[in-house]
């Protein structure tokens, strides 16, 4: 692969990163990242926008101005060949002694790298996945999208050495997001219940498609926090990522949601989300 760093074009082998950079010593970086489908990015605009908000939110500035950003996005395709996969992003603080404070004066380190992957062709669409539930505990600024990802990973893991295939969180009995997606039930009614946006959890580029999308299908959403038992008697769950798209949830903690195979209103969701990313890819 050609890997993006700093302003240049290196083979992956080629591309190296201090071991003081802050991103390595204090996860003191933060991430996007996108999908590709056709060579084109899906939901754009979004994942810069909160890349930037991700940013202002630490104290950081993108080394690259808007064209430069989308610019590099677009020749990271075309150098790679990507025609369905993602593209992560990364802008740490940079290089310096270590020291908690930040430095005044930092030199982002911007890097960028492809990985291929069958997005639209998801084997978990049609099965659905199983999730386990678990505490919450990352911390409380969730709504950054920083690379201090240990805790998701944990949950991840524990997942799959049980036998499923993600973990819902769990903090004060409520759901807060699937380990690395935003979790959303539907009612028996046929209303879509979503967590509100607020500090603990992330503001999910695809939440945020999916929603208007829905509303606009006529599809009552209320955006509240729903717990546990409230998912489990749910007709329907799913989660929204930006590689995964829309992901049915059919069983959580073993119980078959629904009837135990992806429900109707999210194969439509996921079809209208589909059909109308694919037309505003750019
Ligand atoms: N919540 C968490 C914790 C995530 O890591 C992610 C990212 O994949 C999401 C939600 C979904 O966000 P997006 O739809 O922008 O990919």
């Amino acid at each position: 692969r050609t890997v993006y760093l700093n302003g240049k074009w290196l083979d992956e082998a080629d591309a190296k990163i201090s071991i003081f950079d802050r991103g390595y010593t204090f996860a003191d970086a933060i991430y996007e990242v996108t999908a590709i489908v056709g060579g084109k990015l899906i939901d754009y605009p979004g994942h810069s926008a909160r890349m930037q908000r991700s940013l202002g939110e630490l104290g950081m500035v993108c080394p690259l101005d808007a064209d430069e950003l989308l610019a590099v996005h677009r020749e990271i395709v075309a150098r790679n060949n990507v025609e369905e996969g993602m593209i992560y992003l990364q802008i740490s603080r940079g290089v310096d002694d270590r020291d908690f404070v930040y430095p005044k004066e930092m030199k982002p380190t911007f890097s960028m790298f492809t990985q291929t992957k069958k997005v639209l062709e998801n084997p978990y669409v049609k099965s659905g996945i199983s999730v386990i539930s678990l505490p919450d505990w990352r911390w409380e600024r969730r709504d950054i999208k920083t690379v201090q990802l240990l805790y998701p990973t944990m949950a991840k893991t524990q997942a799959s050495r049980q036998g499923a295939d993600d973990a819902w969180l769990l903090e004060d009995g409520f759901v807060t997001e699937a380990s690395s997606a935003t979790a959303h039930i539907v009612k028996k009614d046929g209303t879509l219940v979503t967590r509100d946006l607020s500090h603990v959890i992330l503001p999910g580029i695809t939440r945020a498609s999916t929603l208007d999308l829905a509303r606009e299908a006529g599809i009552k959403v209320e955006e509240r926090p729903f717990t546990l038992e409230e998912a489990k008697e749910a007709a329907e769950a799913f989660n929204t990522s930006a590689t995964n798209f829309v992901l049915p949830v059919v069983s959580i903690d073993g119980q078959k949601i629904g009837d135990g195979t992806p429900g109707p209103i999210t194969k439509k969701l996921r079809d209208i989300y589909v059909e109308s990313r694919l037309a505003t890819a750019i």
